[in-house]
């Protein structure tokens, strides 16, 4: 599938939701984001979420002000940015304080950088109005369901008006919360692209059907991104031992769902804290100690 004239326009210098930007254009993850409203069963809470980032990755927690500063000395030194993203190390949204204070100094601060959102889509309902008026174009969302008996296999519970929910109850408020973030965010004409973790033997076979979902939906790019097993990682709480998809079982879910829309697979499984073109980290040269020593030089 091919997108649309006036969605290959707004993501043209993208380079995680065009393809043909991520060789030219560079993005920024800003930590920025501790805490999380619910716990999948493939996180480790002391790395990154692993629903936008590699797994077994710690990255520094920056206050909104660092992270605005963060963002205007890489603006000097890396001409081709076009993007900061807020995508952990929890879910954005669990933190909205720090996440939308970030975004409302990098608009101001630098208003020709597009601002990138990733959450579990929880708490999207509550900050939609928000999200709008800081002009944030592209939000992803992380789906690995659209049946609450499957979701309860891979989320033990969530947090929810302040009491803790589990079992299948907790994957059906999440799955619903779900459901109208889509609603809202193609309501409001931003570009919503899709993230699911493909878990062989608990929702591979369903991921169609996700897929199918939020299609129908309006999002307008899917990416299925493999389970990171490895050691490092730790186990997958529900079920030790549990692997990841080989490359072939994921492609061919990929190709299965190719026909349905548009699949991301350039997805580099960045760190939260990625720096420069997708494939070419340079977060070291920009660690908290490094860049809070440099002045920006960035001139919007
Ligand atoms: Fe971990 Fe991210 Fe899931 Fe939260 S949403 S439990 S941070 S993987
Ligand atoms: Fe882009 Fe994937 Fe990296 Fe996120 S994790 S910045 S979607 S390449």
């Amino acid at each position: 599938q091919t997108l649309p004239a006036n969605v290959q326009q707004r993501i043209a210098t993208h380079p995680c939701y065009s393809e043909s930007a991520h060789h030219h254009y560079a993005r920024l993850h800003v930590a920025v984001a501790p805490a999380c409203n619910i716990q999948c069963n493939y996180c480790n809470r002391k790395f990154d979420c692993a629903n936008e980032s590699r797994p077994g990755v710690v990255s520094e927690l920056l206050t909104p002000a660092e992270a605005a500063h963060k963002v205007l000395v890489i603006a000097g030194k890396i001409p081709q940015l076009t993007v900061v993203g807020i995508a952990g190390p929890g879910d954005p949204l669990a933190n909205p304080k720090h996440t939308f204070e970030t975004f409302a100094r990098i608009a101001e601060q630098a208003p020709d950088i597009k601002l990138c959102l990733s959450t579990n889509g929880l708490m999207l309902p509550e900050h939609i109005d928000t999200i709008k008026a800081l002009n944030i174009d592209h939000v992803t969302l992380t789906i690995n369901m659209v049946d609450p008996e499957i979701g309860a296999k891979i989320y033990p519970w969530i947090r929810w008006q302040r009491k803790r929910i589990t079992g299948v109850e907790a994957s059906r408020i999440l799955h619903e919360r779900q459901m109208q973030s889509l609603d809202l965010l193609r309501e409001a004409d931003i570009l919503c692209k899709v993230n699911s973790v493909m878990i062989p033997g608990i929702n591979d076979t369903h991921l169609p059907e996700v897929n199918r979902v939020i299609q129908a939906k309006g999002a307008f790019l899917h990416n299925i991104m493999p389970l990171i097993s490895a050691p490092e990682h730790g186990t997958y709480f529900g079920l030790n031992g549990q692997r990841g998809p080989t490359p072939k079982e994921l492609k061919a879910l990929q190709d299965q769902c190719s026909g349905n829309m548009k699949m991301m697979r350039h997805c580099r499984q960045c760190r939260a804290d990625a720096v420069g073109l997708l494939g070419e980290d340079r977060s070291q040269e920009f660690t908290k100690d490094r860049f809070l020593q440099m002045t920006p030089e960035y001139d919007p």
